[in-house]
């Protein structure tokens, strides 16, 4: 390994160490070499970041829609510029392939510069009001407000969560994934570098027990968004509740994929395969659970099998590869325990099912890509989130039946259906309990699209003009039109 970094903690504008001195390595999950040395910052270092974050948050706060805009113009400019370098970054850390990575980075600018354009166009309103008065209504930002992230797409996840914060006019205090820190750090000196004021972006790296504890419990903090587990999200917004802030938690998933038989099936094929093993499948709306009609399901079954046998394992670096490692050695143990699961639950492994053993990839966490065949709803490969490169196989005759097979799960994040029938697409995407739909597609996401999950997949909504105007609160101004004199003691009968 040629390079190792070394971060501090990011505290108004500053890279400064951790009080008590400690420090994390972060591994690289293709070769277990360690990348990064990071500073680990504990309780007393979050109290640090929100105190700079209030101080930061009184400036931003006051500063002009105009002057957003132009400073999340020129962040998105600097994300274009170091594109390659986030992008290797992340690739790194994550064990994702670097051609993943790369159309990721593409993505973050226009997210950016979207909610520099809401922010240069929002507009309050004039409610009615009865009597001589006018009510017009204020968005103001919250304040301070906690970004909790999870690894397995770094800088995307934030930025949903930061441009829509930072549109607003709030501060933020980061607390990266303790597994993928190094990006969020880099990123936070481009917001420096894009003229956003000292204090109002700080990033407090260390684990989820101490540092994020603290974040989501911290009296000055006003909003926490988190995406992480469903557990996590659970613990986190109870504390987040104890001081009456508000929450936004993007929790887990276990996305169905509905293939009728009328659907394109070679397009239904290739999207049923991004679906599944894009980014080792973990992602929070990985097609984990393909719902297939009794009339395709064995020529799916084969074709899916192929293409899982087929993908590129390797370098994540190398261009030509099309998967890599899991991200680490927890996802690697918790990955290969649910495929030992499923074999013991009797169903049948049609690809994969087994770590990656030739070298140079048995130093890393490599497992192949695993279908499983014959599943019922009720085994734990079906109803459990995975989050690793494994997909499950079930077969429907009706579409009644595919309905309720896929809202069969305690999740309700993402879906999708795949028919050439448009009446029957929107059909049964209007009866499937998930926060997002699909239909002849898988994965999409776009600035202005409202991001969240149904049932144990969360509350909120990331991004979109919902997104905005969950980081402001309201304020009513009433302003007194009439010249009448008003003297309740004295008499007067107006009360309105
Ligand atoms: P995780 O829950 O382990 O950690 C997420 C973040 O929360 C990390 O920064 C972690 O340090 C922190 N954390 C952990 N315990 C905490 C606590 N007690 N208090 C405060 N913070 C705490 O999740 P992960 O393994 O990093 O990410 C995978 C999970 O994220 C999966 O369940 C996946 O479905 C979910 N996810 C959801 C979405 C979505 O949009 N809904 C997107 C991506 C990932």
């Amino acid at each position: 390994m040629s390079e190792r970094r070394s971060y501090g903690l990011w505290i108004g504008g500053r890279d400064v160490p951790a009080l008590a001195g400690r420090t994390f390595e972060v591994e690289n999950p293709a070769t277990k070499e360690t990348l990064a040395i990071v500073a680990e910052g504990l309780e007393e270092d979050v109290d640090r970041a929100v105190e700079a974050a209030r101080q930061g948050a009184a400036v931003w706060g006051r500063s002009s829609a105009e002057d957003r805009f132009h400073a999340l113009t020129r962040l998105a400019e600097r994300i274009r510029e170091n594109l390659e370098e986030l992008a290797r970054w992340e690739t790194l850390a994550t064990g994702r392939p670097i051609r993943e990575m790369r159309a990721q980075m593409k993505r973050l600018p226009d997210f950016y510069e979207y909610f520099a354009a809401v922010a240069r166009v929002a507009e309050g309103s004039v409610p009615p009001f009865i009597g001589p008065y006018l009510n017009y209504v204020r968005h103001v930002p919250l304040g301070v407000v906690g970004l909790i992230t999870p690894w397995n797409h770094p800088l995307l996840i934030l930025t949903k969560k930061l441009a829509p914060a930072l549109a607003a006019g709030n501060a933020v205090v980061i607390k990266p994934s303790e597994f993928t820190p190094t990006t969020t750090l880099d990123l936070a000196r481009l917001c420096q570098e894009a003229g956003i004021p000292d204090g109002v972006v700080n990033v407090v790296p260390g684990y989820g027990p101490t540092a994020g504890k603290r974040l989501a419990g911290h009296p000055d903090v006003r909003k926490v968004d988190l995406t992480g587990g469903t557990e996590t999200g659970k613990v986190t917004a109870a504390l987040a509740s104890g001081h009456l802030a508000s929450v936004a938690m993007e929790l887990g998933g276990k996305a169905p994929v509905i293939i009728f038989p009328d659907a394109d099936l070679t397009q239904a094929e290739a999207g049923a395969a991004f679906a599944s093993f894009i980014a080792a499948g973990q992602t929070c709306v990985q097609g984990a659970r393909l719902i297939l009609h009794e009339d395709i399901y064995d020529r799916m079954a084969e074709a899916l099998s192929r293409r899982a046998r087929q993908l590129r394992l390797g370098d994540p670096l190398d261009e030509s590869t099309q998967m890599g490692p899991v991200s680490s050695c927890r996802q690697f143990d918790r990955v290969m325990g649910y495929i030992q699961a499923g074999a013991q639950e009797g169903a049948v492994v049609l690809a994969g099912g087994e770590p990656v053993t030739t070298p140079p990839l048995d130093r890393g966490y490599f497992i192949a890509p695993t279908l499983f065949g014959e599943v019922r709803p009720e085994m734990r490969i079906a109803a459990e989130e995975i989050f690793g490169p494994v997909t499950v196989l079930m077969r429907f005759r009706t579409e009644e039946e595919a309905v309720s097979l896929a809202n069969a799960s305690r999740f309700g994040l993402g879906a999708s259906v795949w028919t050439r029938d448009v009446a029957r697409a929107h059909r049964v995407a209007r009866q499937l309990e998930a926060g997002i739909v699909w239909i002849n597609d898988h994965h999409r996401i776009d600035p202005a699209m409202p991001w969240g999950g149904f049932k144990d997949s969360g509350i909120g909504r990331e991004v979109g003009l919902q997104a905005y105007h969950a980081y402001t609160q309201t304020q009513s101004i009433v302003v007194n039109l009439g010249d009448e004199p008003f003297d309740w003691y004295g008499g007067s009968q107006r009360y309105s």
